[in-house]
């Protein structure tokens, strides 16, 4: 028997999931658009496939599909099995990404892949293609919103975020002040969120400064690589509105940083701060590398549900503490919508 307070909750609860706020929430996979509120636990840093020979001489005919898929699916498949429905691949172009590896890897595990466009400027500028040095930041917006108008190379593959990088000084370098102003171009006119591996405090605040100038909220931006950051860096950043991105999580971290101790040490200090809702975490795990004998070795991607997530539970995190980790934090970085400063 339903009692009037259930209906009441049964009504309100119907009446939040139907409202126009929520349908709007959409996230762009390699197979097309699907509503953010689906995509469930989600691995918000990994990588299939990363070939680091460089942006002169990468190219899709450095690795068989065929091989990698093989190589990767079981991969795929235990992070699934251990509930993983959405997956964002973070190779950006000129260094690996393959949007149709991505999307037949998706078909054939029903798990939720993204992909991205930008450029990856760490690494002394070594993947960035020849164009880019003498474009200004409009033209290379014009490229990247050009791959979310019409699609990656011919594929028909939207990307769902922006992934660029910079590298790890104080001060920005023209190039990568650059990378980051063409994102922000690209955020104004396709609502896409840029993950920016970033990692110490400094380049994230500098690219904090040429965001809001160009009038982007943090909450457009993903601070990638933050445990190479500071403690003081992250709560300012979060107050400011930015992503937190703990992305290495690895157990043969142990004792020291990226190891779970580490994580539940640190998460627990920003569950005391109020920011657990700005904080995202993953792997970066993977990859299939083509210069190496079949790939060479490969990091598998449950670490986060093997050891994490029973840490965490013993050092009384909830289950509410784990979806906003895993889920809410997730689709409200990652939903398609365009964030400008108020
Ligand atoms: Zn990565």
């Amino acid at each position: 028997m339903l009692n009037n307070s259930t209906i009441f909750l049964l009504a309100l609860f119907f009446l939040t999931s139907c409202s126009p706020k929520f349908k709007k929430d959409t996230l762009i996979t390699v197979r097309g658009k699907m509503p953010a509120e689906k995509m469930g636990i989600s691995l918000i840093h990994e990588h299939i496939l990363v070939d680091f020979i460089g942006a002169d001489s990468t190219g899709y005919h450095r690795w068989e599909k065929s091989k990698v898929i093989e190589r990767v699916l079981p991969f795929l498949m235990e992070a699934k099995q251990k509930g993983v429905q959405t997956f964002f691949e973070c190779t950006p172009s000129y260094l690996g990404r393959d949007p149709l590896l991505l999307k037949e890897l998706s078909e054939k595990t029903g798990i939720n892949i993204l992909t991205n466009t930008g450029y990856y400027g760490a690494g002394d500028n070594k993947y960035i293609p020849k164009h880019a040095f003498d474009q200004t930041p409009e033209e290379l917006a014009k490229i990247w919103i050009d791959e979310f108008k019409n699609g990656i190379e011919g594929t028909g593959v939207i990307p769902g975020f922006i992934k660029i990088s910079v590298a790890r000084n104080d001060i920005l370098s023209p190039m990568h002040a650059k990378i980051i102003k063409a994102a922000a171009i690209t955020h104004k006119a396709t609502g896409l969120t840029i993950v920016s591996h970033t990692g110490n405090d400094g380049p994230a605040f500098a690219q904090l400064a040429i965001l809001k100038a160009e009038g982007v909220s943090p909450e457009a931006f993903v601070w990638t690589h933050a445990q190479d950051g500071t403690f003081e860096g992250y709560v300012r950043a979060a107050k400011q509105g930015a992503w937190i991105s703990l992305d290495n999580l690895n157990k043969n971290n142990s004792g020291k940083a990226g190891g779970i101790d580490w994580y539940v040490e640190l998460l627990a200090k920003l569950k005391k701060e109020n920011l657990l809702h700005k904080v995202l975490i993953s792997h970066d795990a993977g990859w299939y590398n083509p210069g190496q004998e079949n790939g060479g070795n490969f990091r598998a991607y449950t670490d986060i549900f093997r050891y994490l997530i029973p840490a965490l539970r013993k050092n009384g995190f909830s289950q509410k503490d784990l979806n906003l980790l895993l889920i809410k934090n997730p689709r409200k970085a990652y939903a398609v919508t365009i964030r400008k400063i108020k």
